[in-house]
């Protein structure tokens, strides 16, 4: 079978074109640009079998992240697996923000991650200022190497915690950060959109019940681990920044902003904690 003929077939099947591309790519071991120049080559018996069985995988609602073994996340190529979260372009709301409060730091800025998952936060803030020393934890070990051998793969050094899951700060001492973020499990325990996202790690879309557990702890703990004047990030679910800003404000973090989703959605809250 020829690629165009294995493309028609796929989106036939009602396949994504994204999807059937970046499948085809995996197999091939090319980029789309070869696949759009060379779509009269021929897949081996070998690429078609696999590419038949990967495509039943996705139309099943595994996550091409999944199938590929990486996802593109803030121009980085990392690696995932079913151990961590696939990065999603809406966390990059959380970066750019990140970036952007750096922009108002001295060289040598210090920032924590915290449920780094693949590492996607901590390596794209590393990788846009490699002179921050980026720290990064996880609960989970098997994330947490996937994170770590995305820092070694990409020569980011970052400085990798493994944490006790439900201890979002046990793990990192008495250190103090000018910046901390973090996209936790903030789905609730009932949200009918966990069954569509079945086959990534439950632990990290919801600490069950009403999906702010997570959030409260972070926003209650962050500032012993801040230095004056630092700012706590965090990203949550599309109708929590209110409930977010209030929990900050009980901490005593000051004014907090917002920042939008690629829906224009509020998907990210913050503040600098009052000194
Ligand atoms: N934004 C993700 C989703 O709704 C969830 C990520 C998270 O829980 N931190 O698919």
């Amino acid at each position: 079978m020829r690629i165009d003929e294995a493309l028609r077939a796929a989106l036939a099947n009602g396949l994504e074109r994204a999807d059937a591309f970046g499948l085809l790519q995996h197999l091939m071991g090319v980029e789309r640009a070869w696949l759009i120049a060379h779509d009269d080559a021929l897949l081996s018996p070998e690429q078609q079998a696999a590419f038949d069985v990967l495509r039943a995988r996705r139309a099943a609602g595994e996550p091409l992240a999944y199938l590929v073994g990486y996802k593109e996340f803030h121009g980085l190529r990392l690696n995932v697996s079913t151990a961590t979260l696939v990065p999603r372009p809406d966390t990059e709301t959380l970066v750019d923000w990140a970036l952007e409060r750096l922009q108002a730091l001295p060289p040598g800025a210090r920032v924590v991650d915290l449920g780094t998952g693949s590492g996607a936060i901590a390596l794209a803030l590393k990788a846009a200022r490699p002179d921050a020393e980026v720290w990064a934890t996880d609960a989970s070990p098997a994330a947490l190497a996937v994170a770590q051998g995305n820092g070694e793969g990409l020569h980011l050094a970052v400085h990798w915690r493994l944490a006790r899951s439900g201890d979002w700060f046990g793990s990192l001492g008495s250190e103090r950060f000018d910046l901390i973020v973090s996209n936790p499990p903030y789905i609730a325990g009932q949200d009918p959109h966990l069954a569509a996202l079945r086959h990534e790690p439950l632990t990290a879309l919801t600490p069950g019940g009403d999906g702010l557990d997570d959030l409260r702890r972070l926003a209650a703990g962050a500032s012993a681990h801040l230095r004056p004047g630092g700012w706590l990030l965090l990203e949550h679910g599309f109708d929590q920044a209110d409930v977010v800003a209030g929990l900050l404000g009980i901490a005593g973090f000051a004014a907090p902003q917002h920042r939008f989703d690629l829906a224009g959605l509020r998907r990210c809250t913050g503040a600098a904690f009052r000194t």
